[in-house]
This record gives structure tokens, C-alpha cells and sequence, in this order.
């Protein structure tokens, strides 16, 4: 029997699990070193306190319940890979052999070096700890406003430094709802700052120049303070420098800048782009190592055209469920297919119930936009709480 080994159960390691386990005689241990998946494309909802962390989170030793004993969730941290002698060292478990290993372990927040102070002073929201301390820190600091009448008329500055995707929905979310909470408690709201501040002359550079304007728009009515084309150079305890000689004084800040493969990958000593995400094959495998496929943020995924593909969750779900078909092309003696990978449009949360669905060619505003953008997410997530719920009476059934 063949043993296939998932590390990492995001968005890609969920996707490639969910594909492989219906394969016959196979079996497939899944690792994360956290026993949920935490779905970070709904990280802004959880920090802006409009949904609770439990919604925002599948349970992995359920899911993999559900599929049958054939599939093991191991709750621990890979802390090694021996590649040549196919051997998986974790922080607490014996070590495990495999024949065949898919690296979904995502990425982690790149605090850029040549920022003094960035690292210290700052949070990133790649994890769901980091956006639940988040989430109670703001939670905390409103709650004292409420009890404190002086308090309230204090000046609180967040600072949001990064303006892709995952910093423009936190700034207007966040935003929103704290336009929403100080109306609902009568208390004056210009004494909540939100500051994004984006490197480049625009926000979302990568997307189309109309969805950058139109979020740049609401962004601004929302009342965020946005600082474009300012580069931070240094950071001192609550002050950012700009290149401008500017500076912004802030209470909390939060680093959306960008991403780095996980730490793991630079250990393989395999092939790495520049982020420290592996160099894969157009079926997403390693060059030197067949068996071994890399998927998600992991990896530095092209498409049919050679272009690289932004790193997020579609890509994530996709290349997961290549790679799993691929390794089935494997089981049965066939040759691995190119991924081609073709996304089908990014939509991006605004604040309240206003969000773009940026399709290429077609752009939807608002509401309408708003409400595809939840129904595309209960769509991933509710086949998956399913399943929990599948598992968890398979678990319970058995202590019985
Ligand atoms: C705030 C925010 C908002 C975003 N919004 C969107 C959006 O709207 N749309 C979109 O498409 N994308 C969005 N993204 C990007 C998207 O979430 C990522 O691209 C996606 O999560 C990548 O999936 P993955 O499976 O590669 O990695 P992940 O989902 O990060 O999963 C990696 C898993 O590996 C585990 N792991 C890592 N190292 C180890 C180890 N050594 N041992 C054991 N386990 C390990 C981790 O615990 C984790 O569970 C957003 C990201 C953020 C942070």
C-alpha cells in the first residue's frame, strides 16, 4: 500500500486530501501543525469582529475522520524532511516514511529587513493567532472607550502597511466597522484613525487600474487615510518614517507587505525563487524528485503561459487538486498532466456589504458583488463543515 503524505492542511492541502481520498488502496497521512485550517480569505472578517473565530476555521482531525481510516491527521510540526531517504522528522511523533509527499505549508509574512524596526513593531496576519490577538486587542481598546469618556476623545492610530488584497480588506473592514460601532454608541469617530500606506503610486497595483480607483474610492469615503507611493524606511516604538521625510504616529501596526515561502522549504535544498517558494514543474512537481509535488503559496505556480500566478487561495485549491490527480496519473502508471491553471477572478471585500468581483474582462460593484464573494466562500466551506460534522459523529460513535 502506498503511503501519500500532506503537509500542511490549508487551502491547497485540504483540496489535494479531498481529491486523493476517494483512491483505493492508498494511505494518507495529513500534517499541520495546527488541527484546523484556518481560512485566511476570511481573516478580515475575524480581525473587524464580524464573524466569530469558530467560522473561520475547519477542524482537521474531523475532516479527515470523515474520509475513513485510511486517512490520519497528525497534529505536529514537520521540523525536517530527509528527501533522499523519503523520511519526515515532526517536532513530537516518530518519524514517517513516504512514497509519495505533497508540501502545501504555505507561506508566512516577509517583514522586510531593510525596515528597521519593522519586525518588532509590527503584525502580520498570516495566522489565525495573530488575527484572533488582533481581533481582541481592538475588541479591548473599544470596550474601554465605551467605559471611559475620556478615553474616548483620545487620538488611536492604526497603521496598515501593505496595500494588496489582504491590507486594503482589513483597512476597510476594520474602518467600517468602526464607523458603525462609534454611530451605534454615539461617540464621536474622527478619533479613530486608520492609515494604509501603500509603496506603490496606487493600491491593488496587480489588478485592473478601475478596481484600484473604485477601491481606492470607497476606501477613502470610508474615511481610511491613504498614503501612496510612501516607502517606509525605518520604524522607532510608534513612528513610521517615510522616504518623503514624513511620518505616521501609530498605536497598532499591522504588516500586509508581502510574503515568503515557509522556513521549512528553504531546508530541502531544493531549487527556490527569490521569495523562498520552490521551483516546480508544470504538473507541480520537483524537478529532481518526481514524487514529490509542491502546491500553493509553497510554490512558484505558471500558468500555460509561463506567467506566474499570484499567490492566493484559488490557486492554492487548484494546483492541490492537480497535484492529487497527478499522483493518481502515478498510482496507475501514467504519465503526470501540466496544471494550467486559469483563475477565474479575485474579489475583494470593502467594508459592510460592498466588495468588487474583478473578472478580467466583466467587473461587478457593491452589493451584487458582495453577496458572490460570500456565497463563492460558503461554497468552499460548508461541504467541509459537512464533512466535520461526519467525522466528529464517526469519533464519537466509536468512544461509545
Ligand atoms: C488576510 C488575508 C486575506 C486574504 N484574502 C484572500 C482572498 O480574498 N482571496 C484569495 O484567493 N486569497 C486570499 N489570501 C491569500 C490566501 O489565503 C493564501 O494564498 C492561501 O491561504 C494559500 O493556501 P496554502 O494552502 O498554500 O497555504 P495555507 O492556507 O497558509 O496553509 C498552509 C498550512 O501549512 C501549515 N504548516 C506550515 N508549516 C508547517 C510545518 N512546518 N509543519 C506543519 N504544518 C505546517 C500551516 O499551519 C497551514 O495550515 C489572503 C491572505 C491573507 C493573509
Amino acid at each position: 500500500m502506498k503511503h501519500i503524505v500532506i503537509i500542511g492542511g490549508g487551502y491547497g492541502g485540504v483540496s489535494a486530501l479531498r481529491t486523493l481520498a476517494n483512491t483505493k488502496d492508498i494511505h494518507i497521512t495529513l500534517i499541520d501543525r495546527h488541527p484546523y485550517h484556518f481560512l485566511q480569505t476570511e481573516a478580515y472578517e475575524l480581525v473587524a469582529n464580524t464573524l466569530p473565530f469558530d467560522k473561520t476555521i475547519v477542524n482537521l482531525h474531523t475532516l479527515s475522520k470523515s474520509f475513513g481510516e485510511h486517512v490520519t491527521f497528525i497534529h505536529d510540526g514537520v521540523k525536517k524532511i530527509d528527501i533522499t531517504q523519503r523520511c519526515i522528522q515532526c517536532d513530537k511523533v516518530m518519524p514517517l516514511f513516504y512514497d509519495y509527499l505533497i508540501l502545501s505549508v504555505g507561506s508566512v509574512t516577509r517583514f522586510v529587513n531593510a525596515i528597521k524596526g519593522l519586525k518588532s513593531c509590527s503584525r502580520g496576519v498570516k495566522s489565525m493567532t495573530g488575527a484572533f490577538e488582533m481581533k481582541q486587542f481592538f475588541e479591548k481598546e473599544l470596550y474601554l472607550r465605551l467605559e471611559n469618556a475620556q478615553q474616548a476623545k483620545q487620538h488611536y492610530s492604526i497603521l496598515v502597511a501593505g496595500a494588496g488584497l489582504s491590507g486594503v480588506e482589513i483597512a476597510a473592514q476594520m474602518q467600517e466597522y468602526f464607523n458603525r460601532y462609534y454611530k451605534s454608541n454615539t461617540l464621536a469617530c474622527n478619533t479613530l484613525k486608520i492609515h494604509l500606506v501603500s509603496g506603490s503610486k496606487t493600491i491593488l497595483k496587480h489588478m485592473h487600474p478601475k478596481t484600484s480607483s473604485c477601491a481606492y474610492k470607497r476606501l477613502e469615503k470610508l474615511g481610511v487615510i491613504l498614503h501612496t507611493g510612501a516607502h517606509i524606511t525605518k520604524i522607532k516604538t510608534d513612528i513610521a518614517y517615510l522616504e518623503n521625510k514624513q511620518s505616521i504616529t501609530f498605536d497598532f501596526m499591522i504588516f500586509t507587505g508581502g510574503i515568503m515561502g515557509s522556513p521549512l522549504l528553504n531546508t530541502l535544498g531544493l531549487s527556490c525563487n527569490k521569495l523562498g517558494q520552490l521551483k516546480v514543474l508544470n504538473t507541480l512537481q520537483i524537478a529532481e524528485y518526481p514524487n514529490i509535488f509542491a502546491i500553493g503559496d509553497a510554490a512558484e505556480i505558471v500558468d500555460k503561459k509561463g506567467k506566474i500566478l499570484p499567490d492566493n487561495a484559488q490557486v492554492a485549491i487548484k494546483s492541490g487538486i492537480c497535484a492529487a490527480n497527478n499522483i493518481k496519473q502515478l498510482l496507475k502508471n501514467k504519465q503526470p498532466l501540466a496544471a494550467n491553471i486559469k483563475l477565474k477572478g479575485v474579489a475583494i471585500a470593502l467594508g459592510g456589504r460592498y466588495a468588487i468581483l474583478d473578472m478580467e474582462k466583466i467587473r461587478i460593484y457593491g452589493i451584487v458583488a458582495y453577496y458572490l464573494k460570500k456565497i463563492v466562500e460558503k461554497f468552499y466551506k460548508w461541504p467541509l463543515w459537512l464533512r466535520c460534522k461526519a467525522g466528529y459523529e464517526k469519533t464519537t460513535s466509536c468512544q461509545i
